[in-house]
């Protein structure tokens, strides 16, 4: 059975009823965006009544169709950061490029939120944080982690943007050593902001692997391992990134 306080659609599919789980925020002009990164400006570009007016008495349709336009950034709100975005030489690993296999993966969970804000996650930290769950990463899979900054997304936009920890080398290289395919995070970067020589994003562009930042619900979904967790960035030609619906899928 669904648990009915979760955030949950149960969906049937090929027999099975799976649980989705969105773990995206909205994309709007009120979603806090990464310092000096462009903010969300929805517009109408036709309203309704204009494209009635434009059909004519002649046309019957009696609701006119309405058209907005959209300027965002390609990494604002929930989004997944494309090879491309780490360094000039991989345009042909840009957001339109990324597979199937790196966007629909067997995933797991741990919980870092032991880890102080703006310093860096160690390895002996993600370790703690795997035996805690009880997770065995194997390659093809992603990983998820919460560093506790979600709530201050809704309250603090300030705080959620620069007081989180982030992924030192070592942890990221030792990660990634797995055969992961895709890191995601509750903050809106996988390096601290205290550490501008990013060595996560460092360490993400030798290795051409992708990650997925700002998530939210990582902590709603009940089982640290057997889900799979889903993304799906809009096929932006030549772009480094692309805001994403997110979810995390898992059979009861
Ligand atoms: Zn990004």
């Amino acid at each position: 059975m669904s648990n009915n306080n979760l955030p949950t659609s149960v969906i049937e599919m090929f027999g099975k009823k799976l649980n989705f789980l969105d773990l995206g925020k909205d994309v709007g002009p009120d979603v806090p965006v990464y310092p000096g990164h462009m903010k969300t400006s929805f517009w109408w570009h036709k309203t309704h009544e204009e494209t009635k007016f434009s059909l004519g008495e002649s046309s019957n349709y009696p609701y006119g169709f309405g058209v907005k336009g959209i300027v965002t950034c390609d990494h604002t709100s929930t989004h997944v950061d494309a090879v491309y975005h780490f360094d000039p030489s991989k345009s042909h690993l840009s957001v339109d490029k990324i597979t199937l296999p790196e966007l629909i993966t067997p995933s797991a969970w741990i919980d870092l939120s032991f880890v102080t804000g703006r310093t860096h996650i160690t390895l002996d930290a993600v370790k703690k944080g795997l035996d805690a769950a009880e997770v065995t990463l194997k390659p093809g899979m992603s990983l998820l982690y919460w560093t506790g900054i979600e709530p201050y997304g809704e309250t603090d936009a300030q705080y959620y943007l620069s007081q989180y920890p982030g992924l030192n080398k070592e942890a990221t290289t030792w990660l990634l050593d797995q055969g992961l395919v895709n890191i995601g995070t509750d903050a809106a970067s996988l390096d601290t902001p205290a550490d501008i020589d990013y060595p996560n994003h460092t360490v993400h562009a030798e290795r051409e692997i992708i990650h997925t930042e700002s998530l939210v619900n990582i902590t709603k979904i009940p089982k640290k391992k057997d889900f799979y967790f889903a993304l799906f960035p809009l096929k932006f030609v030549g772009l480094t990134g692309s805001p994403v619906r997110a979810f995390a899928i898992w059979e009861d």
